[in-house]
């Protein structure tokens, strides 16, 4: 690759594939990788530390707070790992709740300002790949490649389903299957930056292809930006 700048949006709905997929482009590259879900998740995890859920946002208690919250949380990511206000939440947020939690409160008008300024800092002079659900729609509108990495609700369930068993869980492909949905449709329909593919994106459905065919895929995309 030349020293040129290329900024790698990877869009798409919750298990895709996109942080596995975009890690690996980060590294054969050998660029940042940055995962905003990571930081709407700190941010859900300080909410609901703070005592507040997902059915709490349009309480005027939460309202009134909403801004001096998030005034004093810090939250950062780098090199894989995720910190809230100083701590490493990386392993924290990746619980069903906070889940359930982050795709609720990123619908928050305040919430996306904040971490959309933050990715627009981190994203600023430099190579990097990101994902999310509005990197190429309004965190980096000019990025050099856009993806939309999609797949079937039930193939990102059944993906989500062995990843999870395997990790000892005990979990139904049924409940995963109808939770995905309900964040599919709740990223899609919210009015602030919603999970839509970007016009110049390219559409990349992993439903039949394994990992290495994806990363194989966008590298050859980025290439031809080379
Ligand atoms: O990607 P991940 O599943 O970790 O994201 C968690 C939630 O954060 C998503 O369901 C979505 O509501 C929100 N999100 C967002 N914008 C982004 C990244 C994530 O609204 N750029």
């Amino acid at each position: 690759m030349t020293d040129k700048i290329i900024r790698i949006a990877i869009d798409g709905p919750g298990g895709a594939g996109k942080s596995t997929v975009a890690k690996a482009v980060a590294n054969r590259l050998n660029i940042d990788y940055i995962d905003t879900g990571a930081m709407y998740r700190a941010i859900a995890y300080k909410f609901l530390n703070k005592g507040f859920t997902a059915n709490s946002i349009n309480d005027p208690d939460f309202k009134a707070s909403v801004n001096q919250i998030l005034d004093s949380s810090k939250v950062d990511y780098s090199q894989g790992v995720t910190t809230l206000d100083g701590e490493d939440v990386s392993k924290a947020i990746r619980t069903s709740e906070i889940t359930a939690a982050a795709s609720a409160f990123s619908a928050i008008p305040e919430v996306r300002k904040k971490l959309v300024a933050l990715q627009r800092d981190m994203s600023r002079r430099k190579s990097l790949v990101m994902d999310g659900r509005d990197i190429g729609t309004n965190v980096i509108k000019d990025a050099e490649v856009k993806i939309f990495l999609t797949a079937s609700p039930e193939k990102r369930a059944r993906r989500r389903y062995e990843e999870l068993i395997q990790k000892g869980l005990k979990v139904q492909y049924a409940e995963i299957l109808s939770e995905m949905k309900k964040r599919d449709d709740d990223d899609s329909s919210r009015d602030l930056n919603p999970l839509t593919m970007a016009e110049d994106a390219i559409r990349v459905d992993s439903s039949n292809m394994n990992v290495n065919q994806v990363v194989d895929l966008i590298c050859d995309e980025i290439e031809k930006h080379s």
